[in-house]
């Protein structure tokens, strides 16, 4: 079976190699991202391994089929990247890994939010500057604090534990209820969105992009947040119209923004971009403002986390090439 890695980052080089050693594959590595341009590059391969910022549109999984490819294992658990009923119209088999370390994400987020509202990256130049001063690091004590968790999977929940152990009280918010979380975190579900965005002082995103979600923080519904609150986006950038964004900031009516994610990231996050800066005005403008905290989607990134996106993805691969069964919640579309 010949496997073709697009997106390889150095980052992941040693956990991919160990496990295509482990599990036996012999896999091509290559930098360049999987898109309109590059998909003659999958020629001649069965499988091909994807990362979340490749584009999987249309016209790329057609062309994909038309040269052999049998099978697409996604590196990530988000899949708003793939036309997913085009793939499974042409009988493209999709696998993901959902799962790798829920916690990773969810404890960066609280780090955002600690950054930003200890202002941790100014008391450390300051410091670095010999300037001892406390003037402008006033914090909030986060006790007692109301947080809204918007999307309650598996790293919206792990994100409400942690805060729940900061002695916050929790508001939830899904289009499915789980009442186990529920009680065992003594939270509460709202049922209208704008309900948790006027009582948090915290709002955390952590529902997947889809057509439902798509601007979920929007010109209309950012005006519910309290003009103290903190807006922590670690989930997807569309999530958040960034207009809308820049708008309330301009406005100086938000505490703190924590992004990990960007509505246009995928040609900016993930490249050194140290030489010639950077043209994307939106991202500049949310750069410039002292509130704002951006992170170039790190969430997932751990030690812990790349070893199992690494070997789960690959084990996707080994399944489908020995024909065992691939585990249900891993599989995305079928042939
Ligand atoms: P999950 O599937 O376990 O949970 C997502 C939750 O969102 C589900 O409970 C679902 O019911 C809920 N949801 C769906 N539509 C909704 C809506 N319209 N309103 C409210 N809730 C809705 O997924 P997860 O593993 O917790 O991941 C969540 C997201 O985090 C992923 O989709 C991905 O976009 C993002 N993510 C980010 C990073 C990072 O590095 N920053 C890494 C992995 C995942």
């Amino acid at each position: 079976m010949k496997i073709k890695c697009f997106s390889t980052h150095k980052f992941e080089q040693k956990y991919l190699t160990h496990w295509a050693d482990e599990l036996d594959l012999k896999v091509e590595y290559i930098e360049t991202s999987l898109n309109k341009d590059t998909v003659e590059l999958a020629q001649g391969f069965d499988c091909i391994s994807c990362w979340a910022s490749d584009t999987l549109d249309k016209n790329v999984l057609t062309k994909l089929k038309n040269f052999g490819v049998k099978l697409i294992s996604l590196r990530s658990a988000g899949y708003s990247h793939i036309d997913l009923a085009h793939a499974q119209k042409i009988g493209l088999m999709v696998t993901r890994v959902p799962s790798y370390s829920p916690e990773a994400i969810a404890e960066h987020t609280v780090g955002l939010l600690l950054c930003l509202n200890r202002k941790y990256m100014k008391a450390f130049q300051r410091v670095k500057d010999f300037n001892f001063t406390l003037d402008g690091l006033e914090g909030l004590t986060l006790f007692g604090k109301t947080v809204g968790v918007i999307g309650t999977g598996k790293i919206g929940s792990a994100f409400a534990r942690i805060m729940k152990g900061f002695g916050c009280k929790i508001l939830l918010y899904d289009i499915h209820k789980d009442n186990e979380l529920e009680k065992e975190l003594k939270a509460s579900y709202v049922n209208e969105l704008k309900d948790l965005l006027s009582q948090s002082d915290i709002v955390s995103l952590h529902c997947p992009l889809n057509e439902s979600t798509r601007y979920v923080i929007n010109s209309k519904t950012i005006d519910f947040l309290k003009p103290t609150a903190f807006l922590l986006n670690t989930g997807r950038g569309a999530l958040i119209d960034t207009s809308a964004l820049v708008a309330k900031l301009k406005k100086n009516e938000l505490r703190g923004v924590g992004l990990d994610v960007y509505e246009h990231e995928e040609d900016v996050f993930f490249y050194d971009h140290s030489e010639k800066g950077i043209s994307d005005e939106s991202l500049l403008r949310l750069m410039s403002f002292t509130n704002v905290l951006v992170t170039s989607h790190q969430g997932f990134f751990t030690k812990e986390a790349l070893e199992n996106i690494a070997r789960i993805s690959l084990e996707n691969i080994l399944h489908y090439k020995t024909r065992t069964e691939i585990p249900k919640e891993n599989l995305l579309t079928t042939q």
